[in-house]
């Protein structure tokens, strides 16, 4: 069977050890030999083991060169044939790695850059890409997104709160004093009170400043001043634009492209597509220590307990613990020594303005 290694002779050229000299002669391999013999008298030309014969590597359709032990060389334009026989030697099935190891050297080196090409892709340029992207985004384009994204997640998860409207009164007009302290003001944002259902107490930000916080959370925290810490960490990723870069790093490379290539369309269509799930995917800890510490310098400003954020972190892991994987926590993960970070950074901005009240005036 062709397939263990035997065939049938294969047609080709016979040069003895250091001559140029062709004898027409055919090859025949069986049972891990091969054997030459000459077409005109059916002498034996050279034999040896499949093992140990020098195979040249399959370029085209140029013939390949079968080297004896001996030095003398059987070339033949049946590449197939040749194929075959290596698949035997190397076991049935010709590995990726087997592929590779016939292939010019070059090309293995061009194969290897490709790969480290994509990996580079992911590693740099994506983020590269989505600096861009918010570098390119039209003022109108967060807005449409963010629009989208809470129309969407109302239809799915939200659901009216149940927050009596005084409280969510006090709570809107203290937010408004805080965002009044930011570069966009308090026309900048809007909160949004819902019940959040499977989302556990949580608060989000969209990339145009709408910022949804759930009864949940509202319940969770004991006083006014720990969901305005929360509140104005999410200022903070509004503030730092960590919204707009975790939805496009969602939405991948080739909306990006898209994207930044003018078809805004498509490429917000896309995004648009990712933004119920969005939500759910984490901020980086770099972007959570930047809103941590967006969230103390802002509550400190206000004249309120900059470590409120801290202080909520501790309480929802004492209530919460590790094991609900659909809450603040999931999204914001508030290990030790983020707390105590946050708790050093508030102690060294409540310190500064003892200092110099003035300091607030940045
Ligand atoms: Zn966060």
């Amino acid at each position: 069977m062709a397939s263990e290694g035997n065939s049938g002779p294969v047609a080709g050229a016979w040069h003895p050890p250091g001559s140029s000299r062709a004898v027409a002669a055919a090859l025949v391999a069986e049972h891990g030999q091969a054997v030459v013999t000459s077409d005109a008298d059916g002498a034996l030309l050279a034999s040896g083991s499949l093992d140990r014969l020098v195979i040249s590597s399959r370029v085209g359709s140029i013939p390949r060169r079968i080297t004896f032990a001996d030095g003398s060389l059987f070339e033949t334009a049946d590449n197939d044939a040749v194929d075959r026989w290596l698949e035997v030697r190397h076991g049935r099935r010709v590995s990726f790695i087997h592929k590779l190891e016939r292939l010019h050297p070059r090309l293995v080196l061009f194969v290897g850059l490709a790969i480290l090409l994509a990996a580079g892709i992911y590693r740099y340029a994506l983020p590269a890409l989505v600096e861009v992207a918010v570098a390119v985004t039209p003022p109108i384009a967060p807005e449409v997104m963010s629009r989208g994204v809470l129309a969407s997640l109302d239809q799915t998860v939200l659901a009216p709160s149940r927050i009596e409207e005084e409280l969510q009164q006090r709570i809107t007009e203290q937010f408004r004093s805080l965002a009044a302290l930011t570069q966009r003001g308090a026309d900048g944002y809007s909160l949004h009170f819902r019940e959040g259902g499977v989302m556990g107490p949580n608060a989000f930000a969209l990339p145009d400043g709408t910022i949804i916080v759930t009864d949940a959370l509202t319940d969770l925290a004991p006083g006014d001043d720990m969901v305005l810490g929360v509140l104005a960490h999410e200022i903070g990723h509004v503030v730092h634009e960590h919204t707009l870069r975790r939805l496009y790093r969602a939405a991948g490379v080739s909306a990006l492209i898209m994207l930044i290539g003018g078809d805004i369309g498509s490429g917000l269509e896309d995004v648009l597509t990712h933004g119920s799930a969005l939500i759910t995917l984490s901020y980086s800890r770099e972007q959570e220590r930047e809103a941590d510490r967006y969230s103390i310098e802002l509550m400190a400003r206000a004249g309120r307990d900059p470590a409120a954020i801290a202080d909520f972190f501790e309480i929802l892991h004492d209530k919460l613990g590790d094991t609900d994987n659909s809450d603040f926590l999931s999204t914001h993960p508030a290990t030790p020594e983020r707390i105590e970070e946050a708790r050093r950074y508030a102690a060294e901005i409540a310190a500064k303005r003892a200092a110099s009240p003035e300091v607030n005036a940045h």
